[in-house]
């Protein structure tokens, strides 16, 4: 005989929506960056324990949270980005969905504490389950924002169970953060395990794109690297900068960093064209280095293919990639042009 159909529990139907949008601590930080980096933050330190599933603690010295914007902050498809944007299509095409905090405070416990600059002093509130518990409390602090989110997925046993090696999280925390202190290299970022006093990454304000590369992936790359700069004067709009290897230089790991419209995604299309480019210039398994900041039309982009919007997809997707390819291979052509003029000189 047939069960009768019940519906979900409301907050078992947030939790599981919840855990489609946050996987593990290196999305969540992601999504915490991103908000930092939107609230335009020069400085943004996170610290970490047991890879980010007992504790992920992000400060930045951006705008702040109102204190009357509490209640909302962690309320599911709330934002304040809104009012930013023309209209509700923007807001789609950019992927502000005000899912992200709504969504950690259904799977872990979230303190945030925050002071605007026109505040006497920071505040401080416990979220859980989307909701403000309580009030928020007046705290010292500086401007900025401090969220602290503990027991990831403390209600969620299955996929607590999953995410057993807590180093294997935190090596995902540093692949996150070190892709975003490279593209925005002047902003200072830092990344600590709990109770060091040492810093795992550690980038100045100020930095170049190309300081950083020295910093964040080693010198001798930084002496073999080809500025890739293609400006959006094309009929898709699509604009791309960057840097990548030069022939000279080879990796065992691939390093694909990219970017479309300033979020950290994979562009399998990209990548598969950048290697089959390369596979022509170095030997068998070996990598380039590639690192690439594209710019499209927000129009036609779509975030909203994965829940967590580590993939996109884009219109003239062929045609962007081939201008990609391009641009690359005319710089390694030009490369070696002037490497065989000066061993002839
Ligand atoms: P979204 O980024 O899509 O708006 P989030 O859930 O990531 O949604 O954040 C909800 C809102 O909380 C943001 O719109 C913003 O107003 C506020 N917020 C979150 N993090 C910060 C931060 N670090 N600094 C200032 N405001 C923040
Ligand atoms: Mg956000």
């Amino acid at each position: 005989m047939a069960a009768p159909i019940q519906a979900l529990d409301k907050t078992v139907v947030d939790r599981i929506a919840a855990g489609e949008v946050i996987e593990r601590p290196a999305n969540a930080l992601k999504e915490l960056v991103e908000n930092a980096l939107d609230a335009g933050s020069s400085s943004i330190s996170v610290v970490v324990k047991g890879g980010g599933l007992k504790v992920l603690q992000i400060t930045d010295n951006g705008h702040g949270i109102r204190l009357d914007d509490f209640p909302l902050v962690c309320q599911r498809f709330a934002t304040s980005k809104l009012t930013t944007f023309d209209d509700l299509k923007s807001i789609g095409t950019f992927g502000f969905r005000g899912e992200a905090l709504a969504s950690i405070s259904h799977v872990a416990h979230v303190t945030i504490t925050s002071k605007t600059p026109e505040a006497q002093c920071a505040f401080a509130g416990s979220f859980a389950d989307g909701k403000l518990l309580g009030k928020a409390k007046p705290t010292a602090g500086n401007t900025g924002t401090t969220i602290k989110v503990e027991d990831l997925f403390y209600n969620v046993k299955t996929r607590r169970k999953a995410l057993k090696s807590t180093s294997e999280e935190f090596n995902r925390v540093l692949d996150v953060l070190t892709r975003y202190a490279l593209r925005n290299a002047g902003v200072a970022f830092s990344l600590k395990k709990f109770g060091d006093t040492r810093a795992v990454l550690n980038t100045q304000t100020g930095a170049s794109v190309k300081d950083n590369i020295a910093l964040l992936y080693g010198t001798e790359l930084s002496r073999e690297l080809l500025r890739i700069d293609v400006p959006a004067a094309n009929e898709y709009g699509a604009s791309v900068a960057g840097f990548v290897s030069n022939a000279n230089y080879s990796s065992k790991k691939e390093v694909s960093v990219l970017f479309v419209n300033s979020r950290s995604v994979d562009v399998p299309s990209v990548r598969k064209a950048i290697k089959a480019l390369f596979s022509e210039y170095l030997p068998k398994k070996a990598h380039p280095f590639v690192y690439l900041d594209i710019a499209l039309p927000p129009e036609t982009v779509d975030v909203n293919v994965h829940p967590t919007k580590k993939q996109v997809h884009f219109m003239h997707e062929d045609e962007i990639v081939s201008l990609i390819t391009d641009a690359i291979r005319a710089a390694l052509l030009d490369a070696n042009a002037s490497r065989t003029f000066y061993s002839q000189a």
